[in-house]
């Protein structure tokens, strides 16, 4: 027994250390990494550039503060407004704070404009973090209960539902912003198809609204590009990374462009931590990592590959629903409950996950190969059948 607080219903096994793809237990079982932490360890375990980077960095200094220029800071702003499209960056170091500093910013923005009652558009089955205005602005009731009250000034609509979000628009004077992710990750990986991410990008143009992409699960290369609104090629007001970002190492960040630029001035927001010079560093080594290395492509090619094995060793077998993603961020829905298929593939030496009840979900790290793809294909598949066939 120790003294944390119950808040995850932890499996038993503990892992010493990593590498590459594989983690490795304390008896020395070794397990495929097909969950990345949940989406964070973009570069795998013990990857060489960034272990230097992360030393080289705390050999010089960890932490100064925001009440100081961090060069760092500055040059991982320029790095990500160049790879978003976006103009400016705030730094925290979580999903929830970002889009925290993304729900204050469409409140602040609202006010500016005479709404009094500042009201964000969310989405059914929508997930932004734990804190109380994220778990108010999140699509599930159980993370919710308990809790009230909520955080007032959000309205839900379907997902991928363009006629309900103009409905809205119609009657309800108040709305400022709509908040999505373009892949819904613990929704079950639901994917907005580009025609609703035009229209959606149109509807926002009409209204004056923010549109707000949290990409803190679905960004920094997992689904094949930088960022998952890239690929309808619609640009957003305010974008939200945390995750994959640091690969690792707690960062976050809230990206604004065109009218969601200039707003916040000294007072208005801010973070001990956020953008840290060792945070930064991690952050900058991630992406030049993934650039150098190719792995955005890689994820795709990966994504392709796993996604079709798992057609071919599941064809035929009734219960599976569907077997979809982008990139490396791929989710296998069965017709039934299937959260006992995490400790079985434990078991295996696999770690997966399973979201929306009945959505297998795989978030492998971008630097998975064409074996490593197999061999999650060859130890996955069984299990399901097994599963379905019980
Ligand atoms: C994980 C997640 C969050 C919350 O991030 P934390 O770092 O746990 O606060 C927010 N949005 C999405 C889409 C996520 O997947």
């Amino acid at each position: 027994m120790s003294h944390l607080m119950n808040t995850y219903a932890r499996l038993a096994v503990a892992f010493s250390h990593g590498e590459g793809v594989w983690l490795f237990d304390e008896d020395g079982k070794r397990y495929l990494d097909a969950l990345s932490g949940i989406a964070v360890s973009t570069l795998g375990h013990n990857h060489p550039r960034l272990v230097r980077a992360i030393a080289e960095q705390a050999g010089c200094v960890l932490h100064t503060s925001n009440l100081y220029r961090i060069p760092l800071q500055e040059e991982l702003s320029d790095r990500l407004a160049a790879l978003s499209g976006m103009d400016e960056v705030f730094f925290c170091n979580s999903g929830c704070e970002a889009n925290e500093a993304a729900i204050k910013l469409a409140r602040f923005y609202g006010h500016r404009k005479g709404v009094d009652q500042p009201t964000i558009i969310v989405m059914e089955n929508a997930f932004h973090g734990r804190t109380m205005a994220t778990l108010s602005a999140t699509g599930n009731r159980k993370t919710q209960a308990g809790f009230e009250p909520l955080v007032s000034g959000f309205v839900r609509v379907p997902y991928k539902d363009i006629g309900a979000i103009r409905k809205v628009a119609e009657h309800n004077g108040n709305v400022v912003a709509v908040m999505l992710e373009m892949v819904q990750g613990e929704g079950g990986i639901n994917i907005a198809d580009d025609e609703f991410q035009r229209e959606l990008r149109s509807v926002c143009d009409e209204r004056g609204w923010l549109l707000i992409c949290d990409e803190v699960q679905c960004g920094i290369g997992r689904t094949g590009g930088w960022f998952a609104f890239q690929q309808a090629g619609v640009m957003p007001d305010v974008v939200t990374v945390a995750k994959g970002l640091g690969s690792g190492v707690p960062i976050g960040a809230c990206l604004v462009a065109g009218r969601a630029t200039g707003l916040f001035g000294p007072g208005n927001h801010g973070s001990t931590f956020g953008g840290n010079p060792l945070a930064c560093a991690a952050g900058l080594e991630t992406l030049s990592t993934i650039e150098d290395d190719h792995l955005m492509m890689n994820a795709v090619k990966m994504g392709e590959v796993i996604k079709s094995g798992l057609r071919e060793a599941l064809d035929g077998v009734s219960g599976v629903v569907d077997i979809r993603g982008r990139g490396l961020m791929i989710g296998v829905e069965l017709d039934r409950p299937c959260g006992e298929l995490v400790a079985r593939a434990l078991d295996a030496g696999l770690l997966i996950n399973v979201t929306a009840e009945r959505v297998i979900r795989l978030l492998p790290p971008l630097i998975f190969s064409e074996q490593d793809a197999h061999a999650l294909v060859h130890l996955l598949a069984p299990l399901v059948r097994k599963h379905l066939e019980q």
